[in-house]
């Protein structure tokens, strides 16, 4: 399973933000809560995480004290085994990320830095509301790469308003100046209730790409990382090769994970929760030693938890294979001519695409989920059609292709 800790609060919320976090200063005792909810959940924890991500909210806001009590309240009062964790990854915020907080994650078993820049634009990154400029992401790398960080990624917003294609294509020669080992490239999406939605609405925000032209910005986007040796590795991620970050590739490949803190979700066996965007709650509950309260929580049929498993293996570059999909999963063998005949209607549409494993290089493919048949399920392997995955094409218009799936 999959650990991941959401830390609710930032220095001032962004006006295109849709996240759930409070604007504090100071976290308070925010730190040893998220244990206390994993000691209320011990079915969450059939095993010791093999990835840990904390995010946010700002994590980097914690401070040195505030992420080693955090760490060690998981480790001594919810007993969880964060030893055997492979990658732990924190989401830096470059306006609150100083050497001492390096130090802390170091010490405590942090290996991935995700730093959040959006843009390496200062105008943009004023317009877009946030509080550092380009400099300071420079220099998140430079004291990141001193405390022995070689796993750093980057996360850049496209289609900002107000950003030329040309603005665009400098920020992308920026980050890769920087040598990150990976880049997100999100498409901003105005989220209701946000200034920015406001502004949309009055026609005030600053004039964006319309949806072909981002669609043509995003291709190009790949090209350029491409020829710099990334791999789309998922809609939205990049990375070189062997950079992949484990904990949202897990999630993709349909593993289950647990989420601790307000508005986190997880997903466990046939369950999805989320918890309220709530943090008074939640911290009023587990005062009390009972569960924060949900904001869903649900418990799906076999074949739904099957479809949305199938659904976000698709969003990666590994694909899926409909026939060893349903051997892990057997919920899913009614399902299988019918995602094959659809998955060929969008291979003829230039949308999908089928590969043969084997052949296939792009990243690490040992990182693969090992498939053993069960012995009540005999299968023989001759009999298995290629893989599928989404083409770049797929990929700019994945939310109408995965609806197909549903
Ligand atoms: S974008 Fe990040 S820093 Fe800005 S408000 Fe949202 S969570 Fe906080």
């Amino acid at each position: 399973m999959h650990l991941y800790l959401h830390i609710p609060f930032c220095a001032s919320k962004c006006p295109y933000c849709g996240f759930y976090s409070v604007v504090r200063d100071g976290i308070g005792d925010y730190a040893r809560l998220p244990a206390i909810e994993a000691q209320l959940r011990p079915a969450d924890f059939p095993n010791a995480p093999n990835t840990i991500y904390f995010g946010g909210g700002t994590p980097s806001l914690l401070g040195p004290d505030g992420f080693e009590a955090l760490v060690a309240s998981l480790r001594e009062d919810a007993g969880i085994s964060l030893e055997e964790a492979t990658e732990w990854t924190v989401e830096l915020n470059p306006a609150s990320t100083t050497p001492e907080l390096l130090r802390a994650m170091r010490r405590a078993g942090v290996n991935r830095l995700s730093i959040g820049a959006q843009s390496l634009c200062d105008a943009t990154l004023v317009r877009i509301g946030r509080i550092h400029d380009a400099d300071a992401v420079r220099r998140g790398f430079s004291l990141a790469r001193a405390e022995g960080f070689d796993d750093i990624g980057l996360d850049l917003i496209a289609n900002l308003p107000g950003v030329s294609v040309h603005e665009w294509r400098e920020t992308i020669s920026d980050a890769l100046r920087l040598k990150p080992v990976h880049i997100s490239v999100y498409s901003l999406i105005i989220e209701e209730g946000t200034p920015f939605a406001s502004a949309a609405d009055k026609g005030t925000l600053g004039q964006r790409l319309d949806d072909d032209a981002e669609m043509d910005l995003l291709s190009e986007t790949e090209d350029l990382l491409s020829s710099e040796g990334f791999v789309r590795y998922e809609i939205s991620n990049y990375a070189l090769p062997d950079r992949e970050c484990r904990h949202n590739l897990g999630v993709w490949r349909g593993e289950d994970y647990t989420g601790l803190g307000p508005a986190a979700s997880s997903r466990n066996g046939l369950v999805r929760r989320t918890n309220a965007p709530d943090l008074d709650g939640y911290r009023k509950a587990l005062a009390k030693r009972t569960l924060p309260p949900a904001a869903e929580l649900d418990t799906l049929t076999p074949d739904e938890d099957a479809k949305e498993r199938f659904i976000y293996g698709l969003r990666t570059w590994e694909g899926v294979s409909p026939q060893e999909f349903a051997m892990r999963h057997p919920a899913a063998k009614p399902f299988v001519a019918e995602w094959e005949n659809r998955l060929a209607v969008l291979s003829s549409l230039g949308l999908a695409e089928p590969f043969n494993p084997s052949t296939f290089q792009p990243f690490n493919l040992s990182t693969l989920q090992p498939f053993t048949p069960s012995p009540l399920q005999p299968f023989n392997s001759s009999t298995l059609t290629s893989r599928w995955r989404l083409t770049p094409r797929g990929f700019e218009v994945c939310d109408s292709v995965l609806t197909e799936f549903a």
